[in-house]
């Protein structure tokens, strides 16, 4: 028999199709954090917020990642944390169970080079994961901050680590790396540039002019809580300021167009959509369907 102290969540996959791409949303676990990060809202209101919204009150961000198989290509976007500091790690099964073999993926989405977004894509000196990427697209601007000498210079001690693991993952894939700061990236798929969380944030819009899917990054470490309250802020965000104005804005444009729209910190790899109700904007998840 199982122990049933030592058993894990089984890999959590969703599919979803948006005109002729098809989108896989997979769950790479989770990393523990403190409300005591959150600027704009005491640690016990954000708790009470949470428990109001049904959702459970811990300060536990999880962590997706997503593949896009469109115009022949397959496509990684971001790579979980890869087991950092005990974060996430869980993506090689998640793809296991979704029936994707590492190997065939070709191509590389960054959204930003945070640990719970990079860490997944290499292991030590260097050494890529995903051996048959042939390339990787990262903004111009998000790559320069990360390489950047006086940044690094100038960076706190316990913040250089996550500087080398960026660097470590851009290293593994360098030959492979192309840089954008236009929103046109690949046929299908198009940047959107959603600086201020790091500098140059990209989230990215799939599909067609019927159905599309917005893949927003880091819009949200809290998808409730920070949706109905976009002054919330976290500790990484690299402008504070800048992140909670590109959010509200972003809020208003998916709410009022009703764009489906997926995150690497929602509760669970689903897409959903924002509505407006009593003055407030809320997250409604998608339900899992059998059918794609
Ligand atoms: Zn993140």
């Amino acid at each position: 028999m199982m122990n049933l102290a030592t058993v894990q969540q089984a890999p959590a996959v969703n599919r979803k199709r948006y005109g002729d791409t098809l989108v896989t949303m997979l769950s790479d676990g989770f990393l523990d954090v403190s409300f005591e990060l959150l600027d704009g809202i005491k640690a016990n209101e954000a708790e009470s917020l949470l428990s109001q919204k049904g959702i459970a009150p811990l300060p536990r961000i999880n962590i997706n990642v997503f593949v896009i198989q469109t115009a022949g290509r397959t496509i990684l976007v971001d790579s979980g944390a890869g087991g950092v500091n005990g974060w996430g790690g869980r993506l090689p099964q998640a793809l296991f169970a979704a029936g994707i073999d590492p190997l065939s993926i070709d191509t590389v989405l960054v959204t930003h080079a945070h640990p719970d977004h990079i860490g997944g894509l290499a292991g030590p000196l260097a050494s890529p994961v995903f051996r048959n990427v042939q390339a990787l697209y990262v903004q111009e601007r998000e790559l320069a901050f990360w390489r950047d000498e006086g940044v690094y210079a100038q960076a706190p001690k316990d913040f250089k680590p996550f500087i080398d693991l960026a660097r470590n993952a851009f290293n593994a894939y360098d030959e492979k790396i192309v840089t954008f700061n236009n929103e046109d990236v690949l046929p299908g798929i198009q940047a959107v540039p959603l600086f201020g969380h790091t500098p140059g944030h990209t989230g990215y819009l799939i599909g067609d002019q019927k159905e599309s899917l917005l893949i927003w990054g880091d819009i949200v470490h809290f998808p409730h809580l920070q949706i109905a309250k976009p002054d919330v802020t976290i500790a990484f965000d690299s402008d504070p300021q800048q992140a909670a104005a590109v959010r509200s804005k972003l809020l208003d444009r998916v709410a009022t167009d009703q764009l489906s729209i997926s995150g690497m910190h929602f509760n669970l790899p689903a897409s959903g959509k924002v509505s407006r109700q009593a003055g407030e904007y809320v997250l409604q998840y998608d339900t899992w369907s059998p059918v794609i």
